[in-house]
């Protein structure tokens, strides 16, 4: 009884350390908006918010200008009040340089390649205009072997190229007929932080998510991959290099015009979302006829009091390739959920014997638990846990728990998710606030798109975000929003700006 009220001990502190409740997640989102209208105002701080220079986003449904215009007096309140702040930022709010987005009238073959996480993907997309828009779709994925993510920059980019040129070598005749002797044209989805310089390059600030390839780092990421290219024999225009929040966003917005946020809740965590251009003082040169640019926030490395940091947290950022960075995207993405119970875990069994007589060589492995196995434990219904008992046994070498045991497994990967999911809401609230969205008298629709295995595949994780987003606006606010997973978003969305970007066009 005593062994097992040690570890109850653990699980109340944790538990306690985790709490988010609303004033604290209030306090979280109106910290993201402060830091964003930093980041606009080019005080440098921990985010970035990049510009995306994508000024306009897809509409199949042909949005009026007239309402558009309204959309942008009704934000002149906001922009003076963005102009008028004061403070440092660590949201970056990165420019991207893309001053058209594809509007649904797109056709043509294009391609797109998604680096973003553990694995990649090439994707050949046929648009075929307003009415039959994707007519078809096709993809790979391939895994980067893990000596490349720390490897060299013409190493793994020479990776990307070869499988790029795989997928076009095994591609039938029938495309050499749709593409009439016109060259390839190719949108690159890279997801870490890049300072865009044009529409079609920009040079990689920092990696994050355990990449560390040094070389690259100030180096253009398009220019790189096109020396890739030349060395395979790949003939390839680069049209369009992009965030996959960035992607995410055209692909929501390209099926539904309502959609002005752009969520990533996957292996990492960033945002995108549409920015007035007069809002942003810190835009060089004409503002673009649309009146919007797309911001990439670069959220990830947002940081501030009001999150609720525990010893794991600590630990677990100390003991990372990037320490001090990227401290809310480590709060709440895939990469991460599933070492932040394992680091419990392993204090539990250091202070007490409840999992038995365990070797803790597993326990100490940094990242052995992974968030697949967090979500599986915890939407374990069976009687017994026994997916519990499986997972703990197979993944860390706990092989006897009692039914109280996995009961507090349970719970500790509850406290962990719920955290992660009620601060991914603080931040699209954030956003909202910052655009003046969701407010009460608010009459638009806030679409919000969201990509990522986090949220596609953890059923909890998707329930508690949700339920948090209207606990934060209230129910009347959150009628009028709403959350739309958009799977595979950064892949179509690189495709689609390619499109709109085509030397054709
Ligand atoms: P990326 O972010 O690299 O583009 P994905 O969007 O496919 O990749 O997300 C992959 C991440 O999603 C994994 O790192 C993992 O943390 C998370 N994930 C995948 N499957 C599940 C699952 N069944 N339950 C919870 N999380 C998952
Ligand atoms: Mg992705």
């Amino acid at each position: 009884a005593i062994v097992e009220a040690m570890a109850e001990q653990v699980v109340a502190q944790l538990r306690e350390d985790c709490a988010t409740p609303a004033t604290r997640l209030d306090c979280v989102a109106a910290a993201m908006e402060e830091e964003m209208r930093a980041g606009l105002r080019g005080e440098g701080g921990k985010i970035e918010m990049i510009v995306s220079y994508v000024d306009d986003l897809p509409n199949g449904h042909c949005a009026t200008p007239a309402a558009k215009l309204d959309g942008v007096a009704a934000a002149t309140e906001e922009m003076k009040a963005g102009l008028q702040e004061e403070g440092g930022s660590k949201i970056k709010m990165i420019v991207s340089y893309i001053d058209n987005l594809p509007n649904g009238s797109e056709e043509g073959l294009f391609y797109a390649l998604d680096l973003g996480g553990t694995n990649f993907r090439v994707l050949r997309v046929q648009l075929a205009g307003k009415d039959k828009r994707v007519a078809n779709l096709e993809s790979r994925e391939v895994s980067i072997p893990p000596h490349l993510i720390t490897g060299s920059s013409a190493d793994l980019f020479g990776f990307i190229a070869s499988a790029l040129a795989n997928f076009v070598a095994d591609e039938g005749p029938q495309n050499k007929v749709v593409l009439g002797g016109k060259q390839r044209e190719l949108g690159f989805t890279f997801s870490f932080p890049v300072r865009q310089t044009s529409v079609a390059s920009g040079t990689l600030i920092k990696w994050t998510k355990e990449f560390a390839v040094d070389d690259a780092v100030g180096e253009d990421v398009v220019a790189e991959l096109k020396t890739a290219m030349e060395k395979q024999g790949l003939d390839m225009r680069v049209s369009a290099l992009i965030n996959d929040t960035v992607g995410t966003l055209a692909a929501g917005s390209y099926n539904d015009e309502d959609i002005v946020i752009g969520v990533i809740l996957g292996t990492g965590s960033n945002a995108a979302y549409v920015e007035k251009a007069n809002a942003i003082p810190k835009l060089n040169g004409e503002l673009p006829e649309s009146g919007n640019m797309v911001i990439n926030t670069e959220w990830g490395n947002f940081n501030s009091p009001c999150l609720p940091i525990t010893e794991y947290d600590q630990a677990l950022d100390d003991e990372s390739v990037n320490p001090r960075g990227q401290i809310f995207e480590k709060l709440i993405s895939g990469l991460y959920l599933g070492d932040i119970v394992r680091r419990v875990l392993l204090k539990i069994a250091m202070q007490c014997s409840i999992f038995g007589d365990v070797d803790s060589t597993k326990l100490r492995s940094h990242f052995v638990l992974r968030t697949p196995d967090v979500s599986a434990m915890h939407h374990d219904e069976t009687p017994d846990l026994t997916i519990v008992a499986e997972k703990l046994a197979a993944n860390l070498k706990i092989a006897d728990t009692s039914f109280e045991t996995r009961k507090m497994v349970v719970e500790i990967c509850d406290i962990v998710t719920t955290r992660s999911a009620r601060l991914a809401a603080a931040g699209i609230v954030g956003i909202m606030r910052k655009i003046g969205r969701g407010t009460p008298g608010d009459k638009r629709k806030t679409g919000i798109a969201i990509d990522g295995g986090l949220f596609e595949h953890y059923g909890k994780f998707r329930q508690c975000l949700e339920s948090t987003l209207v606990e934060l606006l209230g129910e009347e606010a959150s009628k009028s929003v709403s959350v739309n997973l958009t799977k595979d978003g950064s892949g179509l969305g690189a495709a689609l700006i390619a499109a709109a970007h085509s030397q054709y066009a």
